[in-house]
């Protein structure tokens, strides 16, 4: 057997799609995010100057956006698509847009997500495609069944056409053959998103995992419930894609101020170790059970490839997969991809006013704390120190 040799300190493989001065452009906004001003009041001033029709598109698009989201539509994402493919990192299509929650816009959002799945048909630079449960459903909506409340007769009405848009994107998925990620928000409306994405694994996944639900690490017991949904698929193949989860602060203020335990892990540590429980509870079950390890942290992704090494599984068996956020981590994605592992990149897109909200939270998570370099930003003062220094 070959000895387990997998790194993730490599910032030449890392940078590799690299120019110095794409780098340089790199480096110069993970800086911005070293002033808490611009990160905490930076997202809401540019959505202000973009509806003044202030000039401030390019730069925009030239820093944050462009490190972040692959571009304004589909097809604006085809460069980055192709750079990525170039190192072997997929993409994976995410139509970030947020906000708008009228009947009509949850239409129009279930078209976008099927022109990517169409998109996406016969091209494994394209693994996976997804979508997230309240661009086609009303919060409020999924609140109400998530929390056991009553739904009156138009509720009931509007969650019957809420199941057909899950069911519109999950038939076409199945039709061109298109795995895809159901994301998972907020723990009181995950219920009702759970429900749904068992249905379809039971529908759509009876040949092969191509319906995979997310598990969030950083709820207690979700390793346990996850091993619950596996021992009950029957004539299905589940997936799931595991993550840590974002929405932290949110579950434990609401937990505060209604009154009940948070369901968040008390420490992040209790939060790795679930997350790590969770892949090895799915990799038990390796025979029917697929999954994405969507993940930032290191000692996981290692973790994952270790075991599939220590039990002589191949680096590109398709059951086992990686992802992190386009313009984040690439010193995991590209050194994954360097060895053969199956990896792939959320690519963000959709209108620069509309995904700002998105870059916000990019922003605050790389917002290190005064005086400290954050971890995207060391790696690229790293690299382009490396490059220097080979010159
Ligand atoms: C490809 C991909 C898909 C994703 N999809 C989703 C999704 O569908 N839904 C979703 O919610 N998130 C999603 N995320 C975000 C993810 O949940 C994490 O917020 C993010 O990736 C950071 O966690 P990490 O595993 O990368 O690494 P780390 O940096 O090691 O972990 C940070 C995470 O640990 C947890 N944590 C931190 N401090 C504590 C604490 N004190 N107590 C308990 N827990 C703590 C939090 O979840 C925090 O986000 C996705 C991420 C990726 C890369």
């Amino acid at each position: 057997m070959q000895p387990f040799n997998l790194s993730f300190s490599n910032t030449k493989a890392a940078f590799k799609h690299k120019n110095d001065s794409e780098l340089k452009k790199s480096k110069f906004t993970f800086s911005i995010f070293k002033f808490s001003f611009l990160v905490n009041y930076g997202p809401g001033l540019t959505t202000f100057a973009l509806k003044l029709g202030l000039p401030i598109k390019g730069m925009i698009k030239s820093t944050v956006f462009g490190q972040f989201c692959g571009g304004e539509t589909i097809d604006e994402c085809d460069p980055v698509v192709k750079t990525l493919w170039k190192s072997g990192v997929g993409s994976i299509l995410d139509y970030s847009v947020e906000g708008d929650e009228s009947e009509a816009n949850f239409d129009a959002n279930v078209e976008e997500i099927k022109h990517t799945i169409v998109k996406a048909k016969g091209k494994p630079e394209y693994p996976f495609c997804v979508f997230k449960p309240t661009g086609i459903a009303r919060y409020a909506l999924l609140e109400k069944i998530g929390t056991g409340v009553k739904l009156d007769l138009e509720e009931v009405e509007e969650f019957y056409r809420v199941k057909k848009r899950f069911d519109d994107i999950g038939k076409t998925a199945f039709e061109n053959d298109v795995r895809l990620f159901i994301d998972a928000e907020e723990s009181w409306i995950q219920d009702p998103v759970d429900d749904i994405a068992y249905e379809l694994m039971a529908k759509y996944s009876t040949q092969k995992a191509l319906i995979y639900n997310t598990v969030q690490s950083y709820r207690k017991g979700s390793a346990e419930y996850m091993k619950k949904c596996i021992e009950d698929a029957k004539g299905y193949f589940p997936g799931f894609k595991i993550v840590r989860g974002a929405y932290m602060e949110k579950e434990g203020a609401r937990a505060i101020e209604k009154g009940y335990p948070n369901p968040i892990q008390d420490t992040k540590a209790n939060s790795d170790n679930e997350y790590n429980e969770a892949l090895r509870i799915a990799f038990e079950h390796r025979n029917t059970v697929s999954i994405c390890a969507g993940t930032h942290n290191e000692e996981s992704s290692l973790l994952l490839a270790k075991m599939m090494h220590d039990h002589g599984i191949e680096n590109n068996d398709p059951r086992f997969w990686f992802a992190q956020l386009y313009g984040m981590s690439d010193n995991i994605s590209f050194n994954l991809a360097a060895k053969g592992y199956n990896v792939a990149k959320y690519v963000p897109y959709g209108p620069i006013k509309s995904v700002m909200p998105y870059l916000g939270r990019r922003a605050k998570e790389n917002s290190s704390m005064a005086g400290q370099m954050g971890r995207e930003l060391a790696l690229l003062v790293q690299e382009l120190k490396r490059r220097k220094a080979e010159k």
